[in-house]
């Protein structure tokens, strides 16, 4: 449960972001919770659009996965199909980077407006960095960090950590609760690219919301 404390703290560090999102050419959209960060993100995909995604805990809690389906978007790049065989997957990942718009979340955000991802494949990072003309991303206020250093920590020790528990990995950090900057095949956070500008102003849409979304 958020308090009325921490609702304030929220919102003076989204105000201080987005301004800070502004000024690197970001294009901002601020909302109050999760069901005005799906009508935001829903009003920027055209249904003849075609759409691709990172995966997300914030895109699941904001419940864009039962609203932009192949029913409502026939060109979506959909790989959550379990019938997929990994070979499919990566075909659809692929075409994900040249898709009309692609839609994800950050693994944290600094208050001088920096994006910071960190991924095991780096189809996110190359999608944010070279791909689609039209980029997404929804972040929540609990990934708002008072600097790139912070941001990056909260990625490493905070995001991936948790993303290795989600996904039940048998990397040391599952146990240990912290990177351990760690040697496993499996490990789910090899590339991590930091986006400090937005190249082409307006090019990549963020949506921040008030409320804490992912993690
Ligand atoms: S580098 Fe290894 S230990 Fe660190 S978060 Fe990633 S998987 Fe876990």
């Amino acid at each position: 449960m958020v308090t009325s404390e921490q609702e304030t703290l929220y919102a003076i560090s989204c105000k201080k972001a987005a301004a800070a999102l502004k000024k690197n050419n970001f294009e901002i959209v601020e909302v109050n919770d999760e069901k005005e960060a799906l009508d935001a993100l829903l009003k920027r995909l055209p249904r003849d659009s075609s759409i691709g995604y990172g995966g997300s805990k914030t895109l699941e809690e904001i419940g864009f996965f039962e609203h932009v389906t192949e029913e409502t978007h026939p060109h979506l790049f959909n790989r959550r199909n379990p019938n997929l065989s990994p070979e499919e997957k990566q075909t659809l990942q692929k075409r994900a980077l040249v898709a009309d718009v692609f839609v994800c979340s950050a693994n944290a955000v600094s208050l001088q407006g920096d994006l910071v991802f960190i991924d095991k494949w780096g189809n996110r990072n190359a999608a944010m960095t070279y791909g689609p003309g039209n980029r997404i991303v929804v972040v929540g206020a609990n990934k708002i960090s008072e600097d790139l250093g912070t941001a990056i920590d909260r990625a490493r020790n905070s995001a991936a950590v948790l993303n290795n528990i989600r996904f039940d990995t048998k990397n040391p950090c599952t146990k240990q609760g912290t990177c351990v900057d760690c040697d496993s095949s499996d490990r789910l956070c090899s590339i991590v690219t930091i986006i400090q500008r937005c190249q082409l102003p307006g090019s990549i849409t963020v949506i921040l919301c008030r409320e804490p979304l992912g993690f």
